[in-house]
């Protein structure tokens, strides 16, 4: 799967980069837990880790793309409630599957 080199979140442009795995966790070793995907707010960028499962690769993306938004709107309290974050990012998944019609008519 090739990810979209960039995406808009309001007026933001958000660079969308593939990392490895070692890469994003040195990043990020002052917090804990393994990371898959990072988002960066100055300047904006989206990291995912290379060589995930395609399924896993798209959930992260919309994740972290769910944060991006949070704190575009001024929710940065409620961006790093990770466990929301990533019930809303399997909703949208699983919204936008079952819907195709709703993506297509509604929300294009
Ligand atoms: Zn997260």
């Amino acid at each position: 799967m090739k990810l979209p080199e960039k995406v808009l979140i309001d007026d933001v442009e958000y660079k969308i980069k593939e990392v490895s795995h070692r890469e994003l966790q040195l990043s990020n070793e002052d917090l804990k837990g393994e990371f898959w995907g990072d988002t960066r707010y100055k300047p904006a960028s989206i990291r995912i880790c290379e060589s995930m499962a395609e399924d896993e690769v798209k959930i992260t993306l919309v994740h972290e793309i769910i944060h991006a938004i949070l704190h575009e709107r001024g929710f940065d309290q409620e961006s790093d409630d990770e466990s929301m974050v990533d019930g809303l990012a399997h909703a949208i998944r699983m919204l936008a599957k079952q819907n195709p019609e709703l993506i297509r008519e509604v929300l294009s």
